[in-house]
């Protein structure tokens, strides 16, 4: 995908179409709802925790192509970045669901769009915190923008944070975490993630070689010494890498 497609322009465009398409909010609610509904009846959206979270937050405040909004696909949001398939956002949800907790600690890593930020918020039942760590600055704005939406209150209290850095250290500021999500896929498990996981926490990250086979793996932490690890699916990422080596492919 060419930076020039997703320009500001582009976007500012993209943004105008969303704002008039809002003015039918009532069909937005209703078409992001039909996609969850899809979803739980293909089985990947399995429990009324991850329903309800899906159908509170609007896919159509963190995409670009408002008119794609509402399908089961991932979609360029700039800078060689996606925002993921509404499944796999799903499944992330599932597999992570029992570790998020009232008034928990989640860091995402990767953030893009922002929306698995607000889907963690509502899986802690609106309460906790979630940090974002993006590492490409235009897309921590983009995502703050996206969030600002539905979420400017928690982005003001700082219930939900969005900062610009290297998410291969994690974010130790606001560590330990019991959910650690990481959306694009590293060679291998960097140790500062490990290292941020509360104990009982979990982390979720696909692990695998830039355009080769990857899986993703659920690591939980069962004492400070003892890790278990899991794989769960096969998949393709973006690699999780240097900001010049994704800007490089953009
Ligand atoms: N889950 C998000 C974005 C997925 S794309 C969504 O669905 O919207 C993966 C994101 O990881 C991209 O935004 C990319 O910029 C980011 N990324 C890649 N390497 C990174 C790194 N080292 N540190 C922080 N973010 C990184």
């Amino acid at each position: 995908m060419h930076n020039n497609l997703l320009s500001k322009s582009f976007l500012r465009t993209a943004r105008n179409f969303r704002k008039m398409y809002s003015a039918t909010s009532g069909e937005a609610v209703g078409k992001n709802e039909a996609l969850v509904d899809i979803l739980a009846s293909e089985g990947i959206v399995k429990s009324s925790l991850v329903e309800q979270a899906l159908k509170q937050v609007d896919r159509g405040d963190f995409v670009p192509y408002i008119e794609d909004a509402y399908i089961d696909s991932p979609q360029p949001i700039g800078h060689g970045a996606t925002i993921s398939a509404p499944h796999m956002h799903a499944y992330a949800l599932e597999w992570l669901k029992d570790s998020f907790t009232e008034g928990g600690r989640v860091l995402d890593v990767g953030s893009g769009s922002g929306i698995l930020c607000a889907l963690f918020f509502k899986m802690m039942n609106s309460t906790g915190t979630v940090v974002g760590i993006e590492h490409i600055e235009e897309l921590t704005e983009l995502g703050r923008g996206n969030l600002a939406k539905s979420f400017q209150n928690e982005l003001d209290e700082g219930s939900i944070t969005l900062v610009t850095g290297d998410g291969r250290k994690g974010y130790e500021e606001q560590s330990p975490y019991d959910v650690i999500h990481v959306g694009a896929a590293a060679p291998s498990v960097p140790q500062a993630l490990k290292d941020q996981l509360s104990v009982g926490g979990v982390l979720m990250i696909p692990v695998g070689p830039e355009h080769g086979s990857q899986s993703i793996k659920l690591i939980r932490k069962i004492s400070e010494d003892d890790l278990e690890e899991e794989d769960v699916l096969g998949v393709r990422y973006i690699p999780l890498c240097d900001k010049d080596h994704q800007l490089k492919y953009s």
